[in-house]
């Protein structure tokens, strides 16, 4: 197993070198995987092993890098998978081993993370550690929920409280009568013992009509908040079925909710999205939907992957100096080009005699990202366009080398060998189809919870009906996106019409036409 040097220690002498192991302590933030911090993402894709809770993204774990141990020890309010004394020794094993070990923990680890405990034991094995700080929840409610913890003239102290204390104990640990005086009380696991909270806390003096919300996934797309008067929230939260994890904020500021809330009126809040691309391709469109509010399943229908056999592209690569034009229909076909020219000792300068063309912005980025400008775009980024705009270019007699996918579309070879153009068809990369959808995906087809489905090129659009076929999915509550003609075509052959098709074939462009329909709706 890989050994993690710290650089003061590597320079000391081998006899003082303690352990080499280290503990990240690191809070993962709430909800979402994008509110970790950048050291923490950081210390994520280095770690040997990661020890994470129930409460953590899952989509966090895609920074772990490939090969590193994940450890899951649960941790519910009344369940624990792994009790706090085990998990500090399995801690101190790994750590000890010489390991990099990340316990990653919801929030911050040292609010409510027992964060302090693991430091303590750690400390007391002379094991080194490190605190990350995360976002706590109180501090991601308060914002997505629009719900400021100070305000000027409302709230000047705010004060964050476990409710998760036993009701039966006879003396509580709380000081409810100083809370009564704090202007913003953050209560963390409170949801069983609400009524409770609201006795103490009208018994210590705090009126009954205190504005009091309870925000349920905050800063996920499932959030839902509860408002009311201090006395009404117990029964709001019983009767809209509050489930942890949740907390409630009571104080003044609360009332801003109603002019401050933000994440519920973004445009696709509270729908659900299916992006079929290829999970490498699909960030792009995903964060675009969770930015605009939508809850994204990512159900990739097309895997790239090299071809079976280089040696039609190797034969292209080293006869580049003949051909004047180079075609790229897609992102990915650039990347495995690319690849291939590294493969072969090769960079960008191979493709220095080249007039370069490609289908849309998306291929042009990933050129320009390797220091390439593209000769040509054409003005609709469809692949029948940059065939128009080729032959509008004059290519009669001239050699063109289309470097794209094993499926490709014969058309654009046929359009510019038909205005006399010699082309070359060669297949950079492959598309293969994977053997089903995810779990996720299925459930929320099962469960007509899958507002939308987008689909980003025919292939997408062909696997995803073979792949919604063989499991027997009924997706005709979902509306279908495609981002332009052939796509939409492709769906439409096979009894699909499309909901939309975007005005503009790139990423934005069907993001923008999604949006344009929910809106008019
Ligand atoms: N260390 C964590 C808290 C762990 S205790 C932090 O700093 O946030 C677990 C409690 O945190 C839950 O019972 C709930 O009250 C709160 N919590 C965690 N994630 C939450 C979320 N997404 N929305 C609302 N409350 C959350």
């Amino acid at each position: 197993m890989k050994k993690y040097d710290l650089n003061f220690q590597a320079m000391k002498p081998e006899h003082e070198k303690p352990c080499r192991g280290l503990a990240i302590l690191l809070g993962a933030g709430p909800g979402e995987a994008n509110l970790i911090t950048r050291a923490g993402a950081g210390w994520l894709g280095r770690a040997d092993v990661v020890i994470y809770d129930r409460l953590v993204a899952p989509g966090l774990l895609s920074l772990c890098r490939p090969g590193a141990e994940l450890v899951y020890v649960g941790k519910q309010a009344d369940r624990h998978e792994m009790s706090q004394e085990q998990i500090n020794r399995l801690l101190v094993d790994k750590v000890a081993r010489g390991l990099l070990t990340v316990r990653l923990k919801g929030g911050d680890p040292f609010i409510f993370g027992r964060g302090g405990e693991e430091a303590l034991a750690l400390r007391q094995a002379g094991l080194d550690f490190r605190i990350v700080p995360g976002v706590t929840a109180a501090v991601a409610a308060a914002a997505y929920a629009g719900v400021p913890l100070t305000h000027r003239g409302a709230a000047s102290s705010a004060a964050f409280i476990t409710g998760h204390e036993d009701p039966a104990k006879e003396a509580s640990a709380i000081n409810w009568r100083a809370l009564a005086g704090v202007d913003t009380l953050v209560f963390y696991m409170g949801v069983k013992n609400l009524p409770l909270i609201v006795e103490r806390l009208t018994e210590a003096g705090l009126p009954a009509d205190t504005p009091a919300m309870i925000v349920q996934n905050a800063a996920s797309p499932d959030q839902r908040c509860v408002c009311g008067k201090l006395d009404e929230l117990p029964e709001l939260a019983r009767r809209a079925g509050i489930e942890p994890p949740a907390l409630t904020i009571i104080g003044k500021t609360v009332s801003l909710h109603e002019q401050l809330d933000w994440f519920s009126r973004l445009p696709l809040a509270g729908k659900t999205v299916v992006v079929t691309r290829s999970r490498h391709q699909a960030s792009e469109l995903s964060a675009g939907l969770a930015e605009l509010g939508a809850r994204v399943i990512e159900a990739p229908t097309i895997d790239i992957r090299p071809p079976d056999d280089f040696s039609l592209i190797d034969a292209a690569i080293s006869r580049l100096g003949g051909f004047d034009w180079l075609v790229l229909t897609s992102p990915n076909g650039v990347g495995a080009l690319f690849d291939r020219l590294a493969g072969l000792g090769k960079d960008s300068r191979a493709l220095a005699g080249l007039k370069i063309a490609v289908v849309g912005p998306g291929t042009a980025n990933a050129l320009a990202r390797r220091s390439i400008l593209a000769d040509l775009v054409p003005d609709e980024f469809t692949t029948e366009s940059l065939g128009l705009a080729l032959v509008q270019a004059g290519i009669s007699g001239k050699k063109i080398l289309l470097a794209r996918a094993d499926i490709a579309d014969e058309r654009l070879t046929d359009s510019l060998s038909q205005a006399g153009a010699i082309v070359e068809d060669v297949a950079v990369y492959r598309t293969i189809s994977p053997d089903g959808l995810p779990a996720e995906a299925v459930g929320a087809f099962k469960d007509e919870k899958v507002d939308w489905i987008t689909f980003t090129s025919s292939s997408t659009a062909r696997n995803f009906l073979a792949l919604a076929e063989k499991a027997g999915l009924d997706f005709g509550k979902s509306k279908l996106a495609a981002i332009g003609p052939v796509t939409a075509e492709t769906l439409a052959a096979r009894g699909f019409k499309p909901t939309v098709t975007a005005r503009k074939s790139t990423i934005d462009g069907l993001l923008q036409t999604i949006v344009r329909h929910e809106l008019a709706d």
